[in-house]
């Protein structure tokens, strides 16, 4: 519970051939086994993730992957697994050992650059074969930063020297995502401020707690200063009543958006979670013009609702139950519905006319760019559960109010 969420970490994908060192090099600057290690190939059986604070970059968390050239059994899964590690990692670590760089490592180099994942080449094992000078040189063509190493190295003071380049290195190719990062609202209330938060507690709330988008939300708040009222949507109007002062922005899970918004004077702005998230982790731009998309599916065409989680669904499950349903009335026809789960994003995304995805609040922004790209090249528009169904209930343009952008580009793409 005192660590920050996966979702919020730097992620360091470590790549590189069977046995060349991934597994202790993770060790060494976590300072503690966290992969068993071995000489015999192919011992890290899936992949490990570690997170950790590495200071001064802050909270990351290692993706080790099973090395590509593995040929043991099972092998093709794991490689499928490490594949994936590309959408995932925010910079990467590609180790290599002094006079050895084979085809494997400039393919994965070349992989790096077409996807822009900065990267560092660690060449591993110096104490073992100590890297010449040409070798250096021909890999400071493929990247700058290289750092020399030998995570099994024994004396401590070597280790920490290794462990001190490799944080410098990470500096120098830290993602502007992760050292500054956009505010979830910070942006759109004033220090002192005042905002409300509307939170309804229905049989999907999580017993004794609320969900990770709403702890992020009320922390924003604090980061910047501001003050925050927590309600129920069923007390939300007295508690509106009751304020001396007008909040600065009222928030509320999509569920109740056309609740607030009746009960909101003109003259508050309001938003919804979904929207917040959908700036914070995606491209808020291009997820309303998903959503205007909706209104043109024809009965039968096939759709996606993608969730980044797996669970057991519900009675109330809101991307099984509740959105086929809002569908339904609100297009008089049903589409043809699939759904994902979890890390399987599907490939074949343009067989769909729409794609919904959920909030993503378990993503990484990276993550969830990844997906959105792939949506754009296959020209299949995407949005997110809550501006879908804002859309549906007919209040988009009011929630979409505070972020003129996007309110531009769904009054652009209905036509208005
Ligand atoms: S399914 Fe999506 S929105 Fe729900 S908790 Fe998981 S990542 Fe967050």
């Amino acid at each position: 519970m005192l660590d920050t969420p996966k979702s919020l970490r730097l992620q360091i994908g470590i790549f590189g051939r069977t046995n060349v060192g991934k597994s202790s090099f993770l060790n060494m600057i976590a300072g503690q086994d966290v992969a068993m290690t071995s000489t015999v190939p192919g011992t890290t059986t899936d992949v490990v993730e570690k997170s950790m604070e590495l200071l001064p970059v802050g909270p990351v968390n290692f993706l080790d992957t099973a090395g590509f050239d593995d040929v043991s059994t099972l092998s093709a899964q794991r490689i499928e697994r490490s594949r994936k590690i590309f959408d995932r990692a925010d910079i990467a670590v590609i180790i290599c050992e002094a006079g050895i760089w084979t085809k494997f490592e400039e393919e994965l180099s070349e992989i790096m650059k077409e996807k822009k994942i900065p990267f560092v080449i660690a060449v591993n094992k110096i104490d073992n074969v100590a890297p010449t000078e040409t070798f250096i040189g021909n890999l400071k063509k493929k990247s700058p930063r290289i750092l020399l190493c030998s995570s099994i190295d024994g004396d401590m003071e070597l280790r920490d020297k290794y462990i001190i380049d490799f944080k410098n290195l990470i500096l120098e190719i830290l993602p502007t995502d992760f050292s500054t990062p956009m505010p979830l609202l910070g942006d759109l209330i004033s220090p002192g401020g005042l905002t409300v938060m509307i939170i309804p507690i229905d049989s999907e709330a999580p017993k004794g707690r609320i969900i990770l988008p709403q702890v992020q939300a009320i922390r924003d708040v604090l980061d910047f200063d501001a003050g925050s009222v927590v309600v129920k949507e069923t007390e939300y109007p007295a508690i509106l009543d009751k304020l001396k002062v007008k909040p600065d922005l009222v928030i509320c899970d999509s569920q109740v958006v056309d609740h607030m918004v009746k009960h909101t004077p003109e003259d508050i702005p309001c938003t919804t979670f979904s929207i917040l998230f959908s700036r914070f982790k995606g491209d808020l731009v291009e997820e309303v013009k998903g959503a205007a998309a909706i209104a043109n599916l024809k009965n039968e065409d096939k759709i996606i609702i993608a969730e980044s989680c797996s669970h057991h669904p519900n009675q109330d499950d809101i991307g099984r139950v509740k959105i086929p349903r809002w569908l339904n009335n609100y297009l008089k026809h049903s589409p043809n519905i699939s759904h994902s789960a979890g890390r399987d994003y599907p490939e074949n995304i343009n067989d769909y006319k729409v794609i919904i995805h959920c909030g993503a609040c378990m993503l990484t922004r990276n993550e969830k760019l990844v997906r959105i790209e792939k949506a754009k090249q296959a020209e299949v528009p995407i949005t997110n559960y809550g501006i879908a169904i804002s859309m549906m209930q007919g209040v988009l343009e009011r929630v979409l109010t505070p972020f003129p952008e996007a309110l531009a580009a769904f009054k652009e793409s209905i036509g208005d």
